[in-house]
């Protein structure tokens, strides 16, 4: 029999065969290692650089071990642009290569946020034959397709994409949906391939255990793109009330009120169930009006409550405490979940009732309607942990312009994550950007997961070769934090725009340049000088797809960006030739969550300058650079414009993180011209 390890090594002798095949040792090798730690359960943290094809690797041992061993595997990316090149691009390569190797090849599917599909019964209500095209031309039903499918007639997504919550089993369009038939197969695939919301989502849906989840038991969990995993989990275990998520919440609730009137009526308990949704609508209009006025009053955002305790005795969280108190938002919440109670109470008490329905079939309407109850027990979960903060977590009152928000905010990911994730399955972390100072530890203690393999596998590019570093001179460029407390941002602001012009101008376009902040961004570009030659695209104007297709698509053009385009933008070739990071991105707490961080880890005895701020910046500083060279045909200079790398104890440890081998250069001129980007001077005789 064929060990699995085995199976991987003949899956790669046939991707030797195929056309375009580039030998890259690193694939091999981390293909090897995974397969190894899905068959021992065990996790492992890996750096697999760009070039290196670690999709298609991961993916090669996920097949070869739920072919050989039957385990099921889950692989999930941050970015859905990721999760659908794997499902569009590898998972057909990775398919033809275990043709002939097993007589059934396994099962992957995709499963996507529920979101992120669109409903087929809402399109019908708009627009009936656009709800038959999408039927008989879309594939998995997602926004790209829907905007293919859709062409001219110009529907928002918001009005096609699948609700919130829906009558799943009672729709009439089930069995062709989208979601719910994704939700199906990917439940009894070997293989899933998803995003790192759906893996936090499935796991807290479990934890509550509330239903199944959305992606079945698994053995083995793969996190690519992990380095922004906290993000993800941040991001799902967050919680913010404001006043459409009211208005979602009351129509929701007014939604089961109809679904099982007939119910409730059939069963004698019509007139009950008719004061419970009356009940329901008046306490919803209460607690909207007692939110509005919540709004008005709040006049300093800032921390409400927080926990641990010791945090919110600490005088820093004092000073930034909101003007409205924990005891205004508790009235209003306990407002919130009599409303929940109430409903919920008289929907059990129906559907016990209507169990007892003569030849009836409760089950579809008790399904259907458990997706409603569960939506009201998690909000009145989450009104709780606004309430009563528990963990490491801060909540914080602020304005939108629809009114007021209060919002929590989970500050250290490492218990609930272990509690939800960690602790339940062995997970493999990839990332071709996630080491620093080569090492896994920020990484390890941002997530909290402790792993018993790691490895930084080998680039494949040559950057003693293909790239150059260009530090301008020291003095050339104001110190960016000096100049802000000195007064003295226009001087810094200017030296920035003559240094882009000049490197503009060297490189011909072909530059983005990256900023930490919108305020500097607009600045520097209204100092550079506008080459009609090389036209300046800027982030914020347009979407960033838009402005990154824009740029990708003009070779001699430049691109201005924040931080979507320091990690996961693409632009191979020619168009982009220098990377310019235009100041290091250290993150300055601001936001109560980003204060309230702080002071837990200087409450803990750490610096949360060495041991948060400046690592995660190094991470971001590593990963911005990685956007230069993306194939072994690319060439190009990586700038950094902060002159606090020449000024700053720190400022060796940013170099210490880039590429090993990149030749470094003063002068612009030298540092384009060493790696051939410089034009040849067109001179009288040729
Ligand atoms: S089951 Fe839900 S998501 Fe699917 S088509 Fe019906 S209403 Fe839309």
């Amino acid at each position: 029999l064929d060990t699995a390890s085995n199976i991987v090594s003949k899956a790669f002798t046939h991707l030797e065969t195929s056309r375009g095949f580039v030998p890259r040792p690193s694939q091999l090798q981390l293909s090897l290692l995974i397969d190894d730690l899905i068959e021992n359960g065990q996790g492992g943290v890996f750096e697999a650089p760009t070039g290196v094809g670690k999709s298609l690797a991961v993916l090669i041992a996920a097949l070869a071990q739920a072919g050989h061993s039957g385990k099921r595997t889950v692989i999930a990316t941050y970015t859905n642009v990721l999760a659908e090149q794997y499902w569009n691009k590898e998972v057909p390569t990775a398919r033809e290569l275990f043709e002939g190797i097993f007589q059934s090849p396994p099962s992957v599917r995709l499963l996507m946020g529920r979101q992120r599909y669109c409903c087929v019964a809402q399109v019908g209500e708009i627009d009936p034959k656009l709800r038959t095209d999408l039927l008989t031309q879309g594939r998995i039903g997602n926004e790209n397709e829907f905007k293919k499918i859709s062409g001219s007639r110009r529907i928002p997504w918001g009005r096609a994409a699948v609700p919130v919550v829906c009558s799943a089993r009672l729709c009439p369009d089930y069995s062709n949906c989208f979601y719910y038939s994704a939700r199906r197969r990917a439940a009894k695939a070997q293989v899933v391939i998803t995003n790192h919301s759906v893996v936090v989502q499935d796991a807290l849906m479990k934890q509550a255990d509330l239903s199944e989840g959305l992606l079945g038991d698994y053995d083995y969990l793969i996190l690519d793109e992990a380095h922004d995993f906290h993000l993800a989990a941040a991001n799902g275990l967050e919680f913010e009330l404001n006043a459409s998520k009211l208005q979602t919440f009351t129509q929701i609730g007014l939604q089961l009120g109809g679904m099982l009137r007939g119910t409730a009526e059939a069963v004698g308990l019509g007139e009950l169930w008719k004061h419970a949704v009356l009940t329901f609508e008046e306490r919803a209009q209460t607690f909207q009006r007692e939110f509005q006025s919540l709004g008005l009053r709040l006049s300093r955002p800032g921390i409400v409550a927080s926990s641990p305790e010791s945090l919110a005795e600490n005088p820093v969280i004092q000073l930034n405490r909101a003007d409205i108190t924990s005891e205004d938002v508790e009235n209003f919440g306990v407002l919130v979940e009599d409303c929940c109670n109430g409903l919920r109470a008289a929907t059990d008490l129906v559907l016990q009732k209507g169990a007892d329905l003569p030849g009836a079939s409760i089950e579809p309407v008790r399904e259907s309607i458990r997706n409603y109850r569960n939506y009201l027990d998690e909000f009145a979960g989450s009104i709780r942990s606004l309430l009563v903060p528990s963990g490491v977590s801060v909540t914080h009152a602020g304005k939108l312009s629809s009114g007021a928000k209060i919002r929590l905010d989970t500050i250290s990911l490492a218990e609930p994550l272990n509690r939800i994730l960690w602790s339940q399955v062995p997970t493999a972390f990839v990332s071709a950007t996630i080491a620093v100072d080569r090492t896994f530890d920020f990484f390890r203690s941002s997530v909290g997961c402790k792993t018993e393999f790691e490895e930084i596998l080998e680039a494949p590019f040559d950057y003693r070769e293909q790239a150059t570093l260009y530090l301008p001179r020291a003095g050339a460029i104001p110190d960016p934090s000096a100049a802000r407390q000195s007064g003295n941002e226009y001087g810094y602001y200017l030296a920035i725009a003559r240094e882009l012009d000049r490197i503009i101008g060297v490189c011909g376009g072909r530059t983005l340049a990256l900023f930490h902040s919108r305020k500097e961004m607009e600045a520097v570009a209204a100092l550079v000088t506008r080459r009609p030659e090389h036209p300046i695209f800027m982030q914020g104007a347009q979407g960033v797809s838009d402005v990154g297709e824009q740029f990708k698509n003009n070779v001699k053009a430049c691109l201005f960006g924040l931080r979507s385009f320091w990690t996961g933008f693409d632009a191979p070739g020619e168009t982009l030739s220098c990377i310019a990071i235009v100041r290091i991105p250290f993150e300055v707490p601001v936001e109560p969550s980003q204060i309230a961080r702080s002071v837990y880890l200087t409450s803990q005895g750490v610096n949360p300058f060495a041991a948060y701020t400046l690592p995660l910046a190094k991470m971001l500083v590593r990963q911005g650079a990685g956007r230069l060279i993306r194939s072994v045909h690319d060439r190009g200079v990586i700038a950094i414009l902060d002159s606090r790398i020449h000024s700053k104890r720190y400022g060796p440890e940013f170099l210490e993180n880039l590429p090993e081998g990149l030749r470094s250069y003063d002068d612009i001129e030298e540092a384009a011209g060493a790696v051939g980007l410089l034009e040849p001077t067109p001179t009288l005789f040729g």
